[in-house]
């Protein structure tokens, strides 16, 4: 049976998308991945969601989404895609499970951000640690807090984070920043911002007490240890947007991120793209969601050009 819409990925914008698209009576087939519900499934409160006043729990929301989108018919598959073959019409999405055909695909697979691979950092995602400061800034209001890499979005976060926090160190571990001039520049004129250049974060502590006290960081060039005290660690290091299954078969960005036009669509017709995985600026749960009802309208105008 050729399916109308094969949906891959299972964020905000992946099941909007299967939202919109299933009340349009497309029945679309989402293959969430094995790490359903994406980014935010790492984080805790959410609170600039729209519609829920008190905040919402990153995993709750994105429960509500699934069974949202179930509701009015979206068939969710728990399974990671391993091929998909976009050269050839009707597509065909591959998962251990066998094949499956497609009129019409929606990408949805997101970015993955860029983690340091301290077990602590696993660990406190979400209770102290975080990789989104608009997400997460408010919670650390009054305390210190660090802010790990050296590229425009440390410097825009840890920017964005002197808001609250009384103070944000900058960890990086050259003597050099990659991010702009002008970043930099309004970093530097920043008081609440200082830098610890050269340095390496080694551990985060406390998982025991499950929130964060203090990291040990050690400076490269003089080998030199210490703890910072902090309440909160945000990870800058970069995204790594999910697009190994699409490389040769659509048109990327340099960073590897898809690239859109008119709304959602792709290079290729049939083949439309939402959330993080070709937004690599906004990067939040409600634009990916705004994206991934795009996503589906486009597809149902698609399938409907072509007399399905
Ligand atoms: P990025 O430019 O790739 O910078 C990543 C930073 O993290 C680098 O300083 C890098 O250090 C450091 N880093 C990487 N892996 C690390 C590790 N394992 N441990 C410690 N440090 C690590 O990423 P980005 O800042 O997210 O920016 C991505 C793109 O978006 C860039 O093109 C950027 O210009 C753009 N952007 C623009 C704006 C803006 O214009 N407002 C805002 C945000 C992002 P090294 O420098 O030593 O490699």
């Amino acid at each position: 049976m050729t399916r109308n819409v094969v949906i891959i990925g299972s964020g905000p914008a992946g099941l909007t998308a299967a939202l919109y698209a299933a009340r349009a009576n497309l029945k679309p087939l989402v293959f969430e991945g094995l790490e359903a519900g994406g980014q935010l499934m790492l984080t805790t409160a959410v609170e600039n969601y729209p519609g829920f006043q008190d905040g919402i729990m990153g995993p709750d929301l994105m429960a509500a989404m699934r069974v949202q989108a179930e509701k009015f018919g979206a068939e969710l598959q728990r399974i990671d895609v391993t091929r998909v073959d976009l050269g050839r019409r009707p597509f065909v999405v591959a998962t251990e499970n066998g094949d499956e055909e497609a009129r019409a695909i929606v990408i949805a697979t997101g970015a993955s951000a860029k983690l340091l691979g301290l077990p602590s950092e696993r660990t406190l995602m979400g209770h102290g640690v975080s990789t989104c400061a608009t997400c997460d800034g408010f919670f650390f209001r009054g305390k210190p807090i660090a802010v790990v890499g050296g590229g425009d979005s440390a410097l825009e976060e840890a920017t964005f984070l002197t808001r609250f926090a009384t103070h944000v160190t900058v960890i990086h571990r050259r003597d050099a920043l990659r991010a702009s001039k002008i970043m930099q520049d309004k970093a530097f004129a920043n008081p609440k911002i200082s830098f610890e250049w050269d340095t390496v974060v080694t551990d985060i502590k406390d998982p025991a007490q499950g929130v964060v006290s203090s990291v040990h960081v050690r400076n490269v060039k003089t080998g030199v240890e210490k703890d910072l005290a902090v309440d909160g660690v945000f990870v800058a290091i970069g995204h790594t947007p999910n697009t190994a299954l699409f490389k040769g078969q659509l048109d990327m960005d340099a960073g590897g991120y898809l690239t859109t036009h008119d709304g959602s669509k792709t290079n290729l017709p049939g083949v439309f793209a939402c959330g993080d995985v070709q937004d690599h600026v906004y990067r939040q749960a409600v634009t990916a969601a705004g994206s991934g009802c795009m996503a589906a309208i486009d597809a149902e105008r698609y399938l409907e050009s072509q007399g399905h």
